[in-house]
């Protein structure tokens, strides 16, 4: 070899080495990308109920995840729950005509034999009209509660008609109900249950409580409009089980002075079993990391950023409790959730922000067409015990959710659903908040 063609082959291989870096970061980019954290997430792990083998795997995952991304003090705060492990499953109206019902527990149902329970069924239109029932009037009987949910762009009906999945099982037994099942509470029109967690008040006896698809929520309210007697066979074999492993994974991206009290975004890693925990709340995982690190870009902000990736948020917040309880004493500034799916943020939400520092977010967003709401942020669910223990400043983005409730808690919660177009509108939004909030150093918490 002449020293030339050494030469020659030294520049071959430092280009070569040089491609193999700029590939290197350029996979490692992606990797950070919030669609491409939802797909690996989703392909890698799928539904990760609280407490469940999947929801441990989830965690494994995102702490790899994180490290790879260069995310320093990853790591996994584990926690016990009480979850709700799904058995068999079926609901038949089988008078005044035979009906098969698509019917799923909700979370922390009571159970019945293998067998099932029967019983007359007792239409209810509204959790109202079920409050009003005589004492004891459903001896035997299984209750069906109606309600009218329709899709809006900030999904409040979810407070109102969800009511009737969180209190009407408790409330049922309170009349003597041996069993529930209610209209899901979702927006669609497939033959979709939509599940999710019911509360039962200390001293109340779990009752089997199921919801039923929509469209066949509507044939139960047609056939009780013809006074007919309703009887219904319901199937639900789950069982709330204790002492369930969980926990929360946190990890940081350190801002340049670490005495400040830092940032906090958060997103729940479990999900509903029955979906692909997609839309809720895979997304905002992706949403949250993707920003964060979009934020280093052009030199490393001031504050550090941390992310909370909270475990059994559906079954209960335990992940936010956890939090709030193990981080009680650690500084922090400023809190943010994203947890509402993948459709685009519309709109900008303050609670105790400085307004200086209000004016400088609304300012970044502008340009985005989000506007400021003269509604206060409520922070969302997994940030809930840390802001109000430490009275955080809070922002919400808030998302477009005319179709969220057509998708959560379902089997329809799959990756398809996601829109990458306003995935990443939601990174860019979060992106434009997190650099002027990561970088203030006055007072981020106001009045
Ligand atoms: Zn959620």
């Amino acid at each position: 070899m002449t020293i030339n063609s050494v030469r020659a082959a030294t520049c071959a291989a430092a280009i070569a080495l040089s491609l193999s870096t700029a590939q290197a970061q350029e996979t490692q980019r992606d990797k950070g990308s919030a669609l491409s954290i939802l797909t690996d997430l989703t392909m890698e792990v799928s539904p990760r109920m609280a407490g469940s083998p999947a929801e441990a795997r989830a965690r494994d995952w995102a702490t790899a995840r994180l490290k790879a991304l260069g995310f320093s003090n990853v790591t996994i705060e584990p926690f016990t729950v009480t979850s709700y492990v799904r058995g068999n499953e079926s609901a038949v109206l089988t008078a005044p005509y035979p009906h098969k019902l698509a019917v799923t527990a909700l979370g922390y149902s009571g159970t019945t034999p293998d067998a099932g329970i029967s019983g007359d069924l007792v239409y209810f239109q509204t959790l109202d009209a079920l409050k009003a029932a005589p004492a004891g009037s459903l001896a035997g009987k299984i209750a069906f509660v109606d309600h009218a949910m329709r899709a809006n762009q900030d999904g409040s009906g979810y407070g109102p008609y969800g009511n009737v999945r969180r209190q009407g099982p408790a409330i049922a037994v309170q009349k003597g109900a041996i069993g529930i099942v209610i209209r899901s509470i979702g927006t669609d029109q497939h033959r979709n249950p939509h599940t999710g967690a019911t509360n039962w008040p200390t001293g109340v006896t779990a009752i089997p409580a199921g919801a039923i698809a929509n469209p066949d929520a509507d044939m139960v309210a047609l056939i009780a409009k013809t006074g007919k007697p309703m009887k219904l066979a319901l199937t639900l074999t789950g069982r709330t089980t204790p002492d369930l492993p969980s926990g929360n994974v946190i990890a940081d991206l350190p801002g340049r002075d670490p005495t400040l009290p830092k940032i906090i975004v958060a997103c729940h890693l479990d999900s509903w079993d029955i979906g692909m925990g997609v839309i809720d709340d895979g997304a905002g995982c992706a949403i949250v990391t993707a920003a964060a690190l979009k934020a280093q870009a052009g030199g490393k902000p001031l504050r550090t950023i941390r992310v909370l990736w909270a475990g059994s948020e559906e079954i209960g917040v335990f992940g936010g409790a956890a939090y709030g309880k193990a981080h009680a004493n650690d500084p922090h500034a400023l809190a943010m959730e994203s947890d509402f799916g993948a459709d685009r943020v519309w709109n900008v939400k303050f609670n105790r922000v400085a307004k200086p520092v209000a004016d400088k977010v609304k300012a970044a967003l502008n340009p985005m067409g989000i506007v400021p709401s003269a509604d206060k942020a409520d922070g969302g669910a997994d940030v809930g015990a840390i802001s109000e223990a430490q009275k955080l400043a809070v922002i919400d983005l808030s998302q477009d959710g005319t179709r969220y409730f057509d998708l959560h808690h379902t089997p329809d919660d799959t990756l398809d659903k996601v829109d990458p177009v306003q995935l990443q509108q939601n990174v860019d939004a979060w992106t434009a908040v997190l650099k002027v909030v990561a970088n203030e150093a006055g007072e981020i918490i106001g009045e």
